[in-house]
C-alpha cells in the first residue's frame, strides 16, 4: 500500500506526539506495514505497544490485539481514545460486556472506526466472535505477552496454544505479529512454533542494562542486619527489598522501621485500600523503601529506583531481570543486590513438589540457572545476556565493570585474604 517513511514518522507525531522512534521501533513498523509476519522481542518499557498501534492507526481495516490481563487492555485502550476524537477508534471485547455494548463494537468495527480490538485469548475462542471477525477486515492480529504460548516462559496459559488455528479462521494471510520481554532462545522458539511464524522477521532489543551494578553475597545468620546496614548507607534513596514469603515481609518492613528506616509492606494479602495506600506512600510520599513479595512492581513506573535487593533468590533468571530491572530506568545508578544461600533453592523446590512431573522439571530446570547465576565467578552481566541469547563482551562491553565477579575477581580476593592471614 501506499505507507512510506513520511507516513510513519507523520503519524507518530499526529497519534502520539513523538518526534523519535525508540531503538527498533521504526524498522518493526516498516516491516508490520509491508503485511509481513513479524516477532518483537524487546525489554519491558522498550515500546512494544508502540509497534503495533501505529500501524493498526495507519492501516485499513481492525487490528486485533490478544493480551492476557484485562487491566493492561484498559489502560491502552483508554490511552488510545485519549489521542482520538472518536471514541470507536480502540474497543475491548470481553465477557463482562452486556449486549448492547457488544452491539456498538460490532458497529464501531463494521463501519471502519475500529482501529484496535483488545481481545483475550478465550474471548477469541468463542464462536460467535470468530463468525463475527470472519465478515470484517482484519488488518493483523498482533499476540503481546507472546511468551505466555510457552511452558518455559514465566506465565504459561494454554488458551495461547488455540491461537493459530482461530486467526486461520479470521481470513487468508492475516499477518501476525508476536510480542514478548522474554529473551530466552527455548521460549523464543515455543513462540514462533506455535504461532506458525517460523518466515517471520525477528527483531530483537539488547536486554543489557549498563546502569544497574549486580552483586551476589551470601545469606548468613544476619541477613536483616546486613540488609539494615545497606540501606543505611543508601539513606535518603528509594529501593524495593523482595522477600519470598508475606510473612517475611511484613517482619522484615517492621525490622527496617524499627531501626529508623522509613519503609512500607506491599503483598497481595493486603486489601485493595491497603496496598494501593503503600504503593502511594512508595512513589509519591517519601517513604524510601518498599519490602514487597512479587506482587509489587508490574506496571510500577518510578525512574528513581536506586536499588533492588532481594531477600531471597527469585525462581528464575526471568524473575531476577524483571525484578531488578525496576532499578536505574531513568539511567542512573542501580544497585541490585542479591541474597543467595542453597537452603532457598531448596525451599523453592518444595513449593513445586505438589505440582504436575513437566511442570517440575521445568521449575527445576530454571532454578538451576539461579544457582548458576548465583555461584558463577564470571562476569554477573555476561551471565545473563549469555541466558538471554546474547553475546557480552566482559573486557569492552558496555557495564563490564557493573558486578561484583568483575569489580573484585575471586582469585584475587582469595590471594588478598591470605596476605591478611
Ligand atoms: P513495553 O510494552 O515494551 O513494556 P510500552 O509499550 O508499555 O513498553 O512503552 C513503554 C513506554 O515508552 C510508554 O510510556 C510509552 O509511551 C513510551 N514510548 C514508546 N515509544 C516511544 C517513543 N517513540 N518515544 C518516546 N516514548 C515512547
Ligand atoms: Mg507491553
Amino acid at each position: 500500500m501506499g505507507l512510506n517513511e513520511m507516513d510513519i514518522h507523520a503519524s507518530l507525531k499526529k497519534y502520539f506526539g513523538f518526534s523519535k522512534f525508540k531503538g527498533l521501533q521504526e524498522k518493526v513498523i516498516k516491516n508490520i506495514v509491508q503485511g509481513n509476519n513479524t516477532f518483537v522481542i524487546m525489554p519491558t518499557g522498550g515500546g512494544k505497544s508502540l509497534c503495533y498501534q501505529l500501524p493498526a492507526l495507519m492501516q485499513e481495516g481492525t487490528a486485533i490485539v490478544v493480551s492476557p490481563l484485562i487491566a493492561l487492555m484498559k489502560n491502552q485502550v483508554d490511552a488510545i481514545r485519549g489521542i482520538s476524537s472518536e471514541n470507536g477508534i480502540a474497543h475491548v471485547l470481553n465477557s463482562s460486556l452486556t449486549k448492547t455494548e457488544i452491539r456498538q463494537v460490532k458497529d464501531d468495527i463494521t463501519s471502519g472506526i475500529t482501529k484496535l480490538l483488545y481481545v483475550a485469548p478465550e474471548s477469541l475462542t468463542k464462536e460467535e466472535y470468530v463468525d463475527f471477525l470472519q465478515s470484517v477486515k482484519v488488518s493483523f492480529v498482533a499476540v503481546d505477552e507472546a511468551h505466555c504460548i510457552s511452558e518455559w516462559g514465566h506465565d504459561f496459559r494454554p488458551e495461547y496454544r488455540n491461537l493459530r488455528t482461530i486467526i486461520a479462521r479470521l481470513g487468508d494471510n492475516i499477518p501476525i505479529i508476536g510480542l514478548t520481554a522474554t529473551a530466552t532462545p527455548k521460549v523464543q522458539e515455543d513462540i514462533i512454533k506455535n504461532l506458525g511464524i517460523t518466515e517471520a522477521k525477528v527483531f530483537k532489543a539488547s536486554f543489557n542494562r549498563p546502569n544497574l551494578y549486580y552483586e551476589v553475597r551470601p545469606k548468613t545468620a544476619n541477613v536483616e542486619g546486613d540488609i539494615i546496614r545497606f540501606v543505611k548507607q543508601n539513606s535518603g534513596k528509594s529501593g524495593i527489598i523482595y522477600c519470598l514469603s508475606r510473612k517475611k515481609v511484613e517482619e522484615l518492613a517492621q525490622i527496617l522501621q524499627v531501626n529508623g528506616i522509613s519503609a512500607v509492606p506491599y503483598h497481595a494479602g493486603f486489601d485493595a485500600k491497603t496496598r494501593s495506600k503503600y504503593q502511594d506512600m512508595f512513589l509519591m510520599e517519601g517513604v524510601d523503601v518498599v519490602v514487597a513479595t512479587i506482587a509489587f512492581g508490574m506496571g510500577i513506573d518510578k525512574p528513581d529506583v536506586r536499588f533492588v535487593i532481594h531477600h531471597d533468590m527469585p525462581k528464575s533468571i526471568e524473575s531476577y531481570y524483571q525484578e531488578t530491572g525496576r532499578a536505574g530506568r531513568d539511567g542512573g545508578e542501580g544497585h541490585c543486590l542479591a541474597f543467595y544461600s542453597y537452603k532457598d533453592i531448596e525451599k523453592l523446590e518444595k513449593f513445586m513438589s505438589g505440582k504436575p512431573v513437566a511442570e517440575q522439571e521445568i521449575g527445576n530446570a530454571l532454578l538451576q540457572e539461579v544457582v548458576g547465576f548465583a555461584e558463577t565467578s564470571m562476569s554477573r552481566r555476561k551471565f545473563i545476556l549469555h541466558y538471554f541469547g546474547e553475546e557480552f563482551d566482559e573486557v569492552n562491553g558496555d557495564g563490564a565493570e557493573m558486578d561484583d565477579n568483575t569489580r573484585n575477581p575471586k582469585e584475587k580476593q582469595e590471594a588478598k585474604d591470605d596476605v591478611v592471614k
